[in-house]
C-alpha cells in the first residue's frame, strides 16, 4: 500500500488516498477514476511529498561539525606554522634532544619539536622535563 497526498487543481483541496501501488494510481488517474470529493473534478495530481526536512536538518548538523572541524584545523595549522618558524624539528630524536638540552645545558636559540612515544613522554615527565603535546596535522592531508 502506498499513500499519496493528492491535490485538486480546480479547488486546491488536498487529501490523502491509499493505493495498492504507484501503478494503480497511474491507472486510476488515466481512467479518470480519481475525482475530487469536493468539486468532482478529475484534475487530481500527486503533491510532492517533502520528507526531506529531517534529512536536511541532519545535513546541516553535519555541516556544522565539519565547519567546527575545519576551524579547529585552521587553528592547529596556525600553531604548526608558528612552531615550524620558531622551533627546530628534531624528528624522532625528540626525547634525546630534550634530554641533552636539559642535562647538558645545551644552548638553544630555538625550542625544539618532534615526535616521540608515550613511554618517552612519561619518562621525561618523571625526570622533571616538561613537554607539551599538541595535535598535529600532516601537510599532505590538504
Ligand atoms: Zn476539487
Amino acid at each position: 500500500m502506498i499513500k499519496y497526498r493528492l491535490i485538486c487543481k480546480d479547488c486546491n483541496i488536498t487529501f490523502d488516498s491509499w493505493f495498492s501501488s504507484s501503478n494503480e494510481y497511474e491507472r486510476l488517474k488515466k481512467k479518470k477514476f480519481l475525482n475530487c470529493h469536493n468539486c468532482n473534478s478529475s484534475s487530481i495530481h500527486k503533491t510532492l511529498m517533502s520528507p526531506s526536512i529531517s534529512t536536511s536538518k541532519k545535513n546541516s548538523m553535519m555541516d556544522k561539525k565539519i565547519q567546527k572541524y575545519k576551524r579547529a584545523k585552521q587553528t592547529i595549522l596556525k600553531y604548526q606554522e608558528f612552531i615550524k618558524k620558531n622551533f627546530d624539528y628534531v624528528g624522532e630524536n625528540f626525547a634525546y634532544e630534550v634530554r641533552s638540552i636539559h642535562y647538558n645545558n645545551k644552548k638553544m636559540s630555538k625550542g625544539i619539536y618532534g615526535t616521540t612515544t608515550k613511554e618517552d613522554l612519561k619518562d621525561l615527565k618523571e625526570e622533571g622535563i616538561e613537554t607539551e603535546i599538541m595535535p598535529w596535522i600532516e601537510d599532505n592531508e590538504n
